[in-house]
């Protein structure tokens, strides 16, 4: 999504769902802004001597379900509207997987490939240092986004437990397995999004439940890779990945755990043997039954859309359709599946971590992972049911439902 109108977006989408739903003016009015947005500058030492300041955000944008709960992006686009229209969307996920929190978003302007590991410290610590009076593990539980890592987690954990003056594991999550993380949020991601498309199947009776349905994955990063390795478990036939520099394809279908060694070796999926090289928008128009954009915003548009031959789309990145794009599939009949349910895997498993933190617990990945299965079944049947309730699509029925579980909360 356009970072220049990302929040008008998201106000587009609340509205064509209160109207949908005749949801109440005066819960709509709410939702159309934050709770409270925090801006802070932040002095980092440089390694060379000198003082940089940069600026952090964090937007709680509703709380009426719980704590306020979404990541913190490092990168040099960041800016308000951009962290406000994440808050929102957070919001709205946290309510379709209907897990007990509200909706958060943060981040730093910067361009983390810049500096040091050590200056990288002092800005998240610094950060945290201005901002750890609003959050905590009952009032904003924040966790990695774009350019943040389970290191940086374990950094901003420790200074907050430094200046609260006790071990606080469960004010941030996507900690390291060794600082609090929980089995399984490495893969969880990918796992839910599996998880959802062997629903929408079981649903649509595509092509003998499985066996057979050829999937294309844009993106092989840790949402890609984890939905082919998981969907090519679950018998799917992943006939196409890509990463940035392009995308390989065999309708035969691939060998997902041979490309993923390949692609640590070589450093570049171009060239797999036995493949032929695509290029990542030819990826998105390939003859396949089910299309997954898991790796950047706005990959399908305008231009694009009436080129699609997959008969559905499920969303891992977020905001990889745009508002023009989702009419042209809708008017072709052409199934999305909304970043906000396909990939809240991720938000599922982070509340996990929380729980087994607060409960001192240590789960097994198995017992994460079943748990996990259970927050995405659930949340595609209630997402689906209200759908053909209003007759719209899931999109619209995702933003219905979670406005509708948010406005009951607020109540
Ligand atoms: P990542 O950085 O691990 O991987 C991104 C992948 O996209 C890489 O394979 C990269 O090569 C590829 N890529 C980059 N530019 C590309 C281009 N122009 N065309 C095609 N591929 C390109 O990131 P990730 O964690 O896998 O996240 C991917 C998407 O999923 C993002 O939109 C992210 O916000 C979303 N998401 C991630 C999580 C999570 O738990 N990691 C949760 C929810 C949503």
């Amino acid at each position: 999504m356009s970072k220049f109108n990302a929040f008008e977006n998201a106000m587009q989408q609340l509205r064509t769902a209160a109207k949908t739903a005749k949801i109440r003016p005066d819960v709509s009015e709410r939702l159309k802004h934050p709770d409270r947005v925090l801006s802070v500058s932040i002095p980092v030492k440089m390694d060379d001597g000198r003082i940089k300041v940069f600026v952090g955000y964090r937007s709680q944008y509703n709380n009426a379900r719980g704590p306020y709960k979404g990541g913190l992006r490092f990168h040099q686009d960041v800016d308000l509207d951009e962290v406000k229209a994440l808050s929102f969307w957070m919001a709205i996920k946290n309510a379709v997987v209907n897990v007990p929190y509200g909706g958060g978003k943060g981040g730093i302007t910067v361009d983390p490939k810049q500096l040091s590991k050590r200056e990288l410290e002092r800005l998240s610590r610094g950060f945290i240092q201005k901002i750890y009076r609003n959050i905590g593990p009952h009032l904003d539980v924040p966790a990695p986004d774009v350019n943040t890592t389970p290191e940086i987690m374990a950094w901003m954990v420790d200074e907050y437990s430094k200046l609260v003056g006790k071990s606080t594991p469960a004010v941030i999550t996507g900690k390291p397995l060794n600082k609090g993380g929980s089995q399984g949020r490495t893969e969880a991601t990918g796992y839910g999004g599996v998880e959802v498309l062997k629903e929408v199947i079981k649903g649509q009776g595509l092509r003998g439940r499985g066996q057979g349905v050829r999937v294309a994955i844009q993106g092989f990063g840790n949402v890609g890779l984890y939905f082919a390795l998981f969907a090519q478990a679950a018998g799917f036939k992943v006939v196409a990945v890509s990463d940035s520099k392009s995308g390989i394809y065999n309708p035969q279908g691939l060998d997902i755990k041979k490309i993923s060694k390949w692609k640590e070796k070589n450093r570049q999926l171009r060239g797999f043997p036995g493949a032929k090289n695509v290029s990542n928008e030819k990826l998105l128009e390939l003859p396949v039954d089910v299309l997954v954009p898991a790796a950047l915003e706005n990959q399908i548009h305008k231009a694009n859309a009436s080129k699609i031959k997959a008969k559905l789309i499920i969303e891992m990145a977020n905001g990889p359709t745009t508002p023009e794009a989702d009419l042209i599939l809708a008017k072709r009949k052409i199934s999305v599946v909304p970043d906000v349910l396909s990939n809240s895997g991720g938000v599922a498993t982070s509340y996990l971590e929380w729980y087994q933190n607060l409960h001192q617990q240590k789960w097994s990945k198995a017992k994460v992972l079943k748990r996990l299965e259970k927050f995405m079944a659930h949340a595609f049947r209630d997402v689906a049911k209200t759908a053909k309730k209003h007759r719209t699509t899931l999109r619209n029925a995702a933003f219905i439902l979670a406005v509708q579980r948010i406005a009951k909360a607020m109540k």
